[in-house]
C-alpha cells in the first residue's frame, strides 16, 4: 500500500514537469552551489558511501526540490520526498527510514516545520544511522534500537531562522541559494520555449526573464501564460511585443512585481508615511499570513532594494517611491 506520509505527485505548479532539469549540466545558475555539488557528488560515488547530509535554505522556487532529484539521479540512488508538516508522528518518519536503501536520498521539503518528537527521532538516525523507537506504554514501555542503511538527507527551508541548532549542525552541507540573475533566467526561459516547442526571439525571452522575480518557478510560469497569448492573440511566436502584453494583462509590472507585491508598497507609502512599520501591522492590513510576506514577498523587495528592514519595522526605500511614482515624504535612504 501507498504510504501517505509520501508525497509521489508533484505540487500543482509543477505540473510542467518537463521543464525541470534532470542534471547538474542542464541546471542554470546558482553557479557556486553546483560546482561544489558535482565535487560532493563524484566523491561520494568514488568511495561508495551515502553522500553528506545537506540542506538547501532560500525563497520558494528557486530550485531546492530540482536539486535534491538531481543529486539523488546523479548518485544513482533511489529519490524519497516527504515534507516537515505531513510527519505527524515519530512512526512517519520511522517507518520511511527504516524502507530507505543504502545510499538513497531522502528528501524532506519544509524541514523547518517538523514536530518537535520527530525531530528527535530524527538526530540518532542522521549522526550514526539508527532508530530509537520507543514500544508500549507506561511499566511495559521499552527502547528497540533499529540499524538503518547508511542514507542521504536533503532538507529544504525558506526560513533557515526557524531550524533549530540540534537539526542545523547536523547539515555537512549548507548551501543557500540566491535569485538568479536576468541572464540565467533568459537561459532558463529560452530551453522552456524550446521544450514546449515555441518559436521564440531573444527579446520576447528577455522580457520574460526581466519580470521573472528572479525565480525560475515564476518564470515558467509566465512563459506558459505568454505562450497562451502567443498561440490566441499573437502569431504563435514568443516575440517581446506579445510578452509586454501578456505580462501587463497579467498585472506584473516592469520590475517583475505583482499586484500582491505593489499592495504590500502601497500600503507602506500611503497609510505608515514610508514607514517603519512592524510586520505584524502590515499582515493584518494586507490580510496576509506574516509568514507569507516573509517568505514569499520581502526576500526580492528587499534584494531589489525597495524596502529595508530596520529595528522598527520595514520600510520604503527611495527606489521603491520612485517605482511607485510617489513623492517622498523626506529621503528615506538616510
Ligand atoms: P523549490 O523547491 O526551491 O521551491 P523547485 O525545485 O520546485 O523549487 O523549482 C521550481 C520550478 O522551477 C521547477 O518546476 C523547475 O522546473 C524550475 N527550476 C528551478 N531551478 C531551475 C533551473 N536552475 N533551471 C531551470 N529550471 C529551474
Amino acid at each position: 500500500t501507498p504510504d501517505p506520509t509520501l508525497r509521489p505527485e508533484p505540487r500543482p505548479e509543477d505540473a510542467d514537469r518537463a521543464l525541470r532539469p534532470q542534471s547538474l549540466d542542464e541546471f542554470t545558475g546558482q553557479a557556486e552551489a553546483r560546482a561544489n555539488l558535482h565535487v560532493f557528488i563524484q566523491s561520494a560515488r568514488q568511495r561508495g558511501e551515502a553522500m553528506d547530509h545537506t540542506l538547501f535554505y532560500g525563497p520558494p522556487g528557486l530550485g531546492k526540490t530540482t536539486l535534491a532529484q538531481i543529486i539523488a539521479r546523479e548518485l544513482g540512488v533511489n529519490f524519497r520526498m516527504t515534507s516537515g508538516p505531513v510527519l505527524a508522528k515519530a512512526g512517519d518518519l520511522a517507518a520511511i527510514l527504516t524502507n530507505l536503501e543504502s545510499r538513497d536520498v531522502l528528501f524532506i521539503d519544509e524541514i523547518h516545520r517538523l514536530n518537535p518528537a520527530v525531530e528527535e527521532v530524527l538526530y540518532p538516525a542522521l549522526e550514526d544511522f539508527e532508530l530509537d523507537l520507543v514500544i508500549g506504554e507506561g511499566p511495559a514501555a521499552r527502547t528497540v534500537r533499529i540499524e538503518l542503511q547508511p542514507f542521504t538527507l536533503v532538507g529544504a527551508t525558506t526560513r533557515l531562522g526557524l531550524l533549530t541548532t540540534p537539526l542545523r549542525d547536523r547539515f555537512g552541507i549548507p548551501t543557500r541559494l540566491q535569485f538568479y540573475t536576468e541572464d540565467e533566467l533568459h537561459q532558463i526561459v529560452t530551453r522552456g520555449a524550446r521544450l514546449l516547442g515555441i518559436p521564440s526571439d531573444p527579446e520576447g525571452a528577455r522580457e520574460i526573464a526581466r519580470r521573472a522575480r528572479g525565480t525560475p518557478r515564476i518564470a515558467g510560469r509566465l512563459l506558459r501564460r505568454v505562450v497562451d497569448f502567443a498561440l490566441v492573440e499573437g502569431d504563435g511566436r514568443l516575440s517581446r511585443a506579445i510578452a509586454d502584453l501578456a505580462l501587463t494583462r497579467l498585472g506584473v509590472d516592469h520590475l517583475g512585481l505583482d499586484g500582491a507585491d505593489r499592495r504590500y508598497l502601497t500600503l507602506i507609502a500611503e497609510h505608515y508615511g514610508g514607514g517603519p512599520v512592524g510586520i505584524e501591522t502590515m499582515a493584518a492590513a494586507l490580510s496576509e499570513s506574516r509568514d507569507a510576506l516573509e517568505e514569499v514577498i520581502e526576500p526580492y523587495l528587499l534584494q531589489q532594494g525597495l524596502i529595508q528592514r530596520t529595528p522598527r519595522g520595514r520600510m520604503l526605500a527611495r527606489r521603491a517611491w520612485q517605482h511607485l511614482g510617489l513623492q517622498a515624504p523626506r529621503d528615506p535612504d538616510q
